[in-house]
């Protein structure tokens, strides 16, 4: 057994792999898994340090780094020299409360976050026990055998086992942005880092090919964990409704800060005394101001996130959580997002001939039936020659035996596997005989990938699948009654009708053909095939849409958003899938035809087309750049190395979580762990229901604030007397304000999101109607509660008219509680009693405003009389009459307030 790996070995670059692996104790089958484990414990998990969080005390003390806040602190200042011991403690009160949520909010917001990371944790293909297998990647340990492919994050610092033509972006560690073409031979000890292109390092992303390496170092032993220290924590950069919310509190309270000098001013003119006039107005702003409003907004993107990744929806950038409310337009690639990506083989074409195939799924039983004949295997070289090719140029491998029937790589090719195990022709046994020398790697721009295989006599084979239509280009004979014929223009066009006419159907078409070269070349380097090679026959493939797929698009549609296929298959093919899942593929556009097209008659036509077929990763960046300047905003999945700028191009980039490459998740703005088209619309449906909750928040907070200011402010300048002392004032804020927030906040999903066009992104929280609903609101409020307070005056003692006037405001706004669920739907439709949450804490403001004029000590603190059976039957009339109003304008104007205002193409 090995002792001890000396992990900061440096000269793992000049020793030839076989060394490497003895020096490791390890072999090309990989470690065992006892080993394996072994070993984690002897060098520990396969992660860099994490910098400290900050501590949870500092988190608390943040709470009260808010100008909002600063006001209250000098509130409390004032209070404490004017001597009033009850409005001081009252001020702290609001402090403690507002610090308290908004530090459970953010600690919650911050594990919310973390555990999202978790789940988007990155992943290492290794082999041990000499099998293949998925492993979080912070399990590798010295001596694992990693397998990479294009698009992969280097799991760890390895030595280089096997090549096809890897490349690797370095710019992670030497900052050079050039790829660096992978090699194996060693190389000199003094080689600097850059120049150990037998080395594959941490951190750093496989660009193409593919390869197979030992890893010598792990966690912080890596050249990464060695220059980097530590991993930074990402700031979590605030998203523009964050920062509209900052500007728009600083406004805020600008504005009411000098409503309160109106009021102070107006008290003095009245003839009021200072000290009472100045404690006053600093409790009117202390209230008036929505200190709680920043930390709403955190916890609203926080619940709204951790919804998501319950529906599939992973986010790694706070701002996709806004902008997916906003979508129009959803690009989606068709293979394993709108399709299931399960790939059984069902039709061939081959000598003139159409087979098909029976049977379901992975399991490799069923027939080949010519007609309704079923074909002998053993006497039809063709069809043995056809399934052989798909298995030599192929990567994927399938279990077999009690394990049956999980597929390891692209399902793809894994379908062509199953096909040749139905006439029992196995890889293993296949490539025994015809070991594989070298390989040209698939790629969405080749279309093709091809194998190199070695047989007898020192011949060597090129096996190659790959698009239809581009393996046709490329032969120039054609596999006719046993042998290679020239390709001639007959049989070029039955060849394109098969292909058309099977795409037609939705099958997925690939063409196979090989080459028989006398050369005695190891690899493809140099190597030229074309000329011989022979064109074998089709292969059709389905991938039948995903059940639920017919629906979200509808869904989508429905809500105003476009949905466009976007994908590297034949058009036909693409038209295909593209009716059965209600996208409309009457005007298709291919990647040639995309080519030919300036930007001006591309933009042009744009709007018309939502399918997209034979498209490259580039065009991809293309097509979501020109919808972007025409003003959509445009969701766009993608999985490969190369939709990273498409992906980062767009409004929201979205990554496949299961099929999907590293490269592409990390340019992601959002994950998917089912690689479900679905789950984009879920996404989409919780990014509007998370503004509408923002919304209600925020109308509740104004609508009840400045209907508060309003009622001090009249009947401070009109009638010349305080309708609620400043202790009072302070109490309501925290009954309502403080308690009604959060809940507000945790309003669940109406199930209408989906209903209408989507958000205009220029909007941010306030928009006109809103305005407008807040000032009638406010208005009636103000005038309600200044009129019962007059009302009071005129039949109570002053304490009982005050108590009058502060039961009435607090009733007003729990009313108004109710009322800010909703902008256009009747609360009573959607549910009295929906959210639990909201409930509760009504229960509590209830309660805690009954004790504030019935309970002795606190009727002295706050100078209340217990009000009369008519007071009550006028506080809650008082409030009931907001509730009704607001309800009979929704039944009968519910776009009052939002139509035309906020919504795209309004
Ligand atoms: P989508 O973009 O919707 O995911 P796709 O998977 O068909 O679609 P690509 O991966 O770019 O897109 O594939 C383009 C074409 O290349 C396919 O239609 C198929 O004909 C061919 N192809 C796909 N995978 C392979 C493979 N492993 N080997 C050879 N050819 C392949």
């Amino acid at each position: 057994m090995l002792e001890s790996i000396n992990m900061v070995e440096s000269n793992w670059h000049s020793l030839p792999p076989d060394e490497v692996l003895k020096k490791l104790d390890t072999a090309s089958s990989g470690l065992s898994r006892v080993e394996a484990k072994k070993r984690l414990e002897q060098y520990g998990p396969n992660a860099l340090a994490e910098k400290p969080g900050k501590p949870l005390w500092l988190v608390f003390l943040s709470q009260f780094a808010n100008p909002l806040v600063y006001v209250l602190f000098a509130a409390a200042a004032i209070s404490i020299f004017t001597g009033h011991g009850v409005d001081t403690l009252t001020i702290f009160g609001v402090l403690l409360v507002n610090a308290v949520i908004g530090y459970i909010q953010e600690t919650r917001a911050e594990k919310a976050m973390a555990a999202l990371k978790e789940m988007t944790a990155p992943q290492a293909n290794v082999r041990r026990d000499g099998r293949l297998h998925v492993i979080p990647a912070r399990e590798l340990v010295p001596g694992d055998i990693i397998i990479l492919a294009a698009g992969d994050r280097v799991p760890a610092d390895a030595r280089l086992m096997q090549v096809n033509g890897l490349e690797s972006n370095e710019s992670a560690l030497t900052g050079e942005s050039e790829t660096v073409k992978k090699s194996l031979p060693p190389l000199s000890a003094d080689a600097t880092l850059g120049d150990r292109t037998n080395l594959i390092f941490q951190g750093t992303s496989v660009t193409k090919g593919q390869g197979e390496a030992v890893v010598v170092a792990t966690g912080m032993a890596t050249e990464l964990g060695r220059i980097a220290g530590s991993l930074e924590e990402i700031p979590q950069e605030r998203t523009p409704l964050q920062k509209n919310i900052a500007r728009l509190s600083t406004t805020l309270v600008i504005i009411l800060l000098g409503v309160c000098a109106l009021i102070l001013a107006a008290g003095l003119i009245r003839g009021l005394g200072l000290t009472d006039m100045v404690l006053f107005a600093v409790a009117a702003a202390v209230s008036a101001i929505p200190e709680g409003l920043p930390a709403v907004v955190t916890v609203v993107l926080a619940i709204g996130m951790r919804i998501m990744a319950n529906r599939h929806a992973i986010i790694r950038r706070l701002v996709a959580v806004e902008t997916l409310g906003s979508a129009t337009v959803i690009c989606s690639d068709k293979t394993g997002t709108l399709t299931i990506n399960q790939m059984t083989l069902r039709k061939l074409f081959l000598d003139g001939r159409s087979l098909e195939v029976t049977g379901e799924g992975y399991r490799p039983e069923g027939e080949f039936k010519e007609g309704r004949r079923t074909v002998e295997i053993a006497k039809d070289e063709a069809l043995i020659k056809i399934l052989r090719v798909g298995v030599l140029a192929n990567d994927a491998s399938i279990t077999t035996g009690a394990e049956c029937c999980e597929i390891f790589g692209d399902p793809t090719e894994a379908a062509l596997l199953v096909a040749a195990a139905k006439a029992g022709i196995t890889k293993n046994e296949l490539e025994k005989s015809e070991p594989r020398l070298d390989e040209l790697p698939f790629s969405s721009e080749l279309q093709y990938m091809a194998a190199l295989n070695a047989g007898a006599d020192n011949h060597r084979t090129v096996n190659l699948k790959g698009a239809a239509e581009k393996v046709l280009d490329m032969c120039k004979l054609i596999w006719r009654d046993g042998k290679a014929v020239k390709l001639d223009a007959a049989a070029r066009n039955q060849v394109t009708q098969e292909i058309e006419s099977m795409a037609a159907s939705g099958l997925r078409v690939l063409a196979l053909a090989s080459a028989e070269l006398d050369n005695s070349g190891a690899d493809f380097g140099g190597l030229s095939f074309e000329d011989g090679l022979v064109f074998i026959g089709l292969v059709g493939i389905a991938d039948p849409p995903r059940p639920e797929a017919r629906d979200a698009v509808a869904l989508a549609k429905g809500a105003g958003i476009r949905v466009i296929m976007i994908t590297g298959d034949h058009v036909s093919t693409a038209k295909a899938i593209a009716k059965q899942v209600g996208i409309d593929g009457e005007q298709a556009l291919t990647g040639a035809e995309l080519s030919a097209m300036d930007e001006a008659d591309f933009t042009r036509s744009v709007e018309k087309i939502s399918v997209y077929a034979r498209i490259e990763p580039l065009q991809k960046l293309r097509i979501v750049k020109t919808l972007k300047s025409r003003g959509e905003v445009v969701a766009v999945t993608g999985d490969g190395v190369n939709d990273a700028p498409a992906l980062k191009a767009a409004d929201i980039g979205v990554a496949m979580g299961k099929s999907g490459t590293d490269v592409a998740r990390e340019a992601a703005d959002m994950v998917l762990t089912d690689d479900n088209f679905t789950s984009v619309v879920a996404a989409v449906e919780e990014g509007r229901g998370i503004f509408n909750r923002l919304r209600s928040v925020f109308y509740y907070l104004l609508a009840s604030n400045i209907g508060e200011l309003l009622a001090l402010a009249a009947a401070i300048a009109i009638i010349g007397e305080a309708p609620l002392l400043a202790v009072q004032i302070l109490w309501v804020n925290v009954v309502t304000d403080a308690t009604l927030t959060v809940p507000l906040a945790l309003e669940p999903r109406r199930g209408d999101e989906l209903d209408g066009p989507p958000r205009s992104p220029d909007v941010g929280l306030l928009y006109p109607g809103m305005a407008w609903r807040i000032g009638y609101t406010a208005a009636i409020m103000g005038t309600a509660v200044f009129g019962i307070f007059w009302w009071g005056l005129q039949h109570e003692t002053i304490e009982q008219a005050r108590t009058l006037a502060f039961c009435t405001i607090v009733s007003f706004e729990l009313f108004k509680g109710f009322v800010a669920r909703t902008d256009d739907k009747p609360v009573l439709r959607i549910g009295l009693f929906s959210n639990r949450w909201f409930l509760l804490a009504l229960g509590i403001a209830v309660l805690l405003q009954l004790a504030a004029v019935y309970l002795p000590f606190m009727q002295a603190a706050f100078h209340t009389a217990p009000p009369s059976l008519t007071d009550w039957l006028i506080i809650l009339g008082a409030g009931l009459s907001i509730f009704v109003i607001e309800e009979l304008r929704k039944q009968f104007f519910p776009d009052l307030f939002s139509k035309g205002k906020w919504r795209k193409g309004s």
